[in-house]
């Protein structure tokens, strides 16, 4: 048997043979002969959850494979070995890396980072406080536990020299972890220097836990969506899968936060004695506090009233009203948390319970109900979001998940669908990460019949049938038409836009409403406002429709670049419209260049040809322009045209305002050699008025007249140059 099964079918036996072992009644007896599959089956399910981030079965289930063995092992102490997981924390090494991440150099931690065992009710809670009892020879009322949030982030251990941080590294398999200083060093929490001199500790390692917020992972999550990649499934795999970037800077940019909780090795300088709060967890949290940490307690800060309303520590009596009371503020924390570590307070008693090589005995951690769920995937619909990205969402059998029903669940893009090889009729695990968000985190592979049907992305536009095109690094397919109705309103707000087509009085609001009265449907549609159903509109008098006319007849006449930019062309912004519109006559011989031919043009890279090259290479896009010209916009570069032609012969122009790259005279010169003329004031005679820095009355009255050109310094040196 092989930890990484080549063949489907392999996967799927392996799975099937998890859940044999969950579903029978594992009469220890008869397990006892399967000890080495259940150890093989833990192994498997830890490199699909830590490794390929694709569970095949839930937390809960694995835990209970888990639980399953160490009883076995309990009743048959002679089989374990040492290789068993119970003996070991599982792996979290990752044994591939892509681009983004870096190559895995590892190091030793001072003393063994564990795992925690995990309890799920009152019973097992009991079960672990008769152990500590025994142990302790004290009844349970006189013991103290320290009870902490259980934070569902990724474990790291720092190491402080001479008050300097040394390294950072990730648990690993509990001997050795992965380096990760240089991107812990981004980490705003984490100080690079503490004051441990007067306390005359020489050498730290301290423990604890890097989390992403869930308002950070949702907004991080709306950006990688949006830039057609695949977000993150939690707050835990986006933590963890940040820190191994190979970036720093980008891990600078996660807004990663840290907790500490465990001071695991320190030495003293000659002549110093241990401080006395390293004697109890409790003084330990407050002695992490004091060096600059944030600990799991201070999470509790902002849901806290007093501190009276959620102390640190608790008689053993009471344990059970303190882990109701930490998961009562749950869903209200800025931060995930999986349940309540409950951990035994006196260092001395903690030494006495000790621990085994895969956790310590003196703590457990009390798991909160799953957030995951089962649930099957019935189909798939596909949506345009604004920006052209198709995303397929699963539609699932209703289930309650952390007290939502959920029934669409986002499956990001076609990647995301082939990693996880999800079919229409499987059976699914469904989690809501960030409290918010329902994820497909895995496929139950044993329930599959071999009745399920392959899912393949369509490869039109399911809103306007456009084909649908995706750029060479990402995911995302897109759709790039103009005319496509799901994009409609935005591709609108940005046509009309200041930068764009700067068309006065026509902001976002005001497109948004006439939108909504169907009085514009796209961007031809604009210029055939019905203005006769604008005045009956309650916001609209007379004054504003003759505005909108107004800022309607000058935005026709706005420079090419400007019409280019405001086709929302991606990554065409707006130097790059500027470089592009100058090289052509006409927008429409864009239709015959090739990628390479763009590729060609000065600033002009893979994406932006690629990009261009399939805006004019898609049918309706074309429709659009040739629609615009009939409604007298120019789509030609009349500019260009004029000086192809050698001249500027019955052109008319005024300078306005203190210009700062040429002096009045030398533009003025300049337009005379070309053959046009100078103007001395503004009447409808005027063609051009190039405005400078702080222009005048000349603006004023140039706006008013709809037939004037108004140029910025940058336009007219475009016009004037021929670049
Ligand atoms: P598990 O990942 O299920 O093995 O749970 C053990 C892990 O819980 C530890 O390795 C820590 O990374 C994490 N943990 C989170 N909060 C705490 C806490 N307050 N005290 C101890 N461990 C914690």
């Amino acid at each position: 048997m092989t930890l990484f099964p080549q063949t489907p079918i392999e996967l799927q036996k392996l799975c099937n043979q998890t859940l044999n072992i969950l579903e029978s009644d594992n009469n220890i007896e008869q397990v006892k002969d399967q000890i080495e599959l259940i150890k093989f089956l833990i192994r498997f399910h830890q490199h699909y959850y830590y490794v390929l981030s694709n569970p095949l079965i839930t937390d809960a289930q694995f835990d209970q494979l888990f639980n399953i063995l160490q009883k076995i092992e309990s009743v048959y102490p002679s089989l374990i070995t040492d290789d068993s997981p119970t003996q070991k924390p599982g792996a979290d090494i990752t044994d591939f890396h892509n681009d983004n991440q870096v190559p895995v150099v590892t190091k030793s931690h001072l003393i063994p980072m564990l795992s925690l065992s995990n309890i799920y009710n009152d019973g097992d809670l009991q079960d672990w406080l008769a152990k500590i009892q025994v142990v302790a020879q004290l009844p349970i009322q006189d013991i103290l536990f320290s009870v902490e949030p259980k934070l569902d982030g990724s474990s790291v251990s720092l190491v402080y020299e001479h008050g300097q941080l040394l390294r950072a590294l990730t648990r690993g398999d509990g001997t050795v972890g992965e380096d990760i200083t240089d991107n812990i060093k981004q980490i705003k929490s984490i100080p690079l220097i503490i004051d441990m001199k007067q306390f005359g500790i020489e050498l730290l390692e301290i423990r604890g836990e890097i989390m992403m917020s869930k308002d950070a992972f949702l907004a991080y999550n709306e950006k990688v969506e949006e830039s057609g990649h695949t977000p993150f499934a939690n707050p835990r795999n986006a933590a963890s899968g940040s820190l191994r970037l190979k970036s720093a800077q980008e891990v600078a940019t996660r807004n990663l936060s840290a907790f500490l909780y465990h001071v695991s090795y320190y030495s003293m300088a000659p002549g110093y004695t241990p401080p006395v709060a390293l004697s109890s967890q409790a003084n330990t949290l407050q002695f992490i506090q004091q060096l600059g940490f944030p600990t799991p307690i201070s999470i509790m800060n902002d849901v806290r009233n007093t501190s009276n309303d959620l102390p640190t520590l608790w008689h053993g009596y009471k344990l059970v009203q303190a882990i109701q009371l930490i998961e009562a503020h749950r869903d209200k924390l800025p931060f995930e948390i999986d349940g309540a570590v409950l951990k035994v307070n006196d260092f001395t008693l903690q030494e006495k319970i000790g621990m085994t090589n895969h956790h310590p005995r003196w703590a457990v951690a009390f798991k909160y109900k799953a957030k995951q769920v089962f649930s099957v995937l019935q189909s798939i619909h596909y949506q345009v979001g604004r920006t052209g990205v198709i995303t397929p969402v699963a539609k699932v059998q209703p289930v309650v998940v952390a007290g939502v029903t959920v029934t669409s669940i986002s499956l990001h893009n076609d990647n995301f669908i082939k990693e996880k090889d999800l079919r229409i009729g499987d059976t699914v695990i469904v989690e809501r990460a960030g409290e918010v968000i329902p994820q497909i985190v895995g496929v139950l592979l044993s329930k599959r019949t071999g009745t399920e049907q392959t899912i393949s992305f369509p490869s039109t536009c399911p809103d306007c049938h456009s084909t649908l095109y995706r750029e060479g690094d990402e995911v995302a397919w897109r759709c790039v038409s103009i005319n496509c109705k799901a994009q409609m309103l935005e591709r609108i707000i940005h046509f009309a836009s200041k930068d764009a087509m700067d068309i006065k009085n026509f902001g976002t609001a005001t497109v948004q409403y006439f939108f909504e009265k169907q009085l514009i449907h796209d961007i031809p549609s604009i210029f055939r406002i019905d203005f006769e159903k604008v005045t009956q509109l309650d916001r609209f008098g007379e004054k504003s429709v003759t505005n909108l006319k107004t800022a309607l007849d000058t935005a026709k006449k706005q420079p090419l670049y400007r019409l280019l930019y405001g086709l929302g062309i991606r990554y065409v912004g707006l130097n790059t419209a500027k470089i592009l519109a100058n090289q052509v006559d006409s927008l429409l011989d864009y239709m015959q260049k090739t990628e390479d031919e763009l590729l060609h043009v000065e600033d002009i890279g893979v994406k932006i040809a690629h990009s261009v090259y399939h805006f004019f290479h898609t049918r309706t896009n074309i429709d659009c322009l040739n629609d615009l010209a009939s409604l007298g916009l120019s789509i030609t570069n009349e500019q260009r045209l004029l000086i192809q032609s050698g001249n500027l012969t019955n052109k008319s122009f005024l300078f306005t305002g203190t210009l700062e790259k040429l002096t009045r005279s030398i533009a003025e010169k300049m337009v005379v050699e070309k053959g046009g003329s100078i103007l001395s004031g503004v009447s409808s005679k005027l063609n051009y008025l190039v405005v400078g820095q702080d222009a005048g009355s000349k603006l004023e009255k140039a706006k008013r007249i709809a037939s004037i050109q108004i140029l910025s310094e940058e336009d007219f040196l475009l016009l004037i140059d021929q670049k």
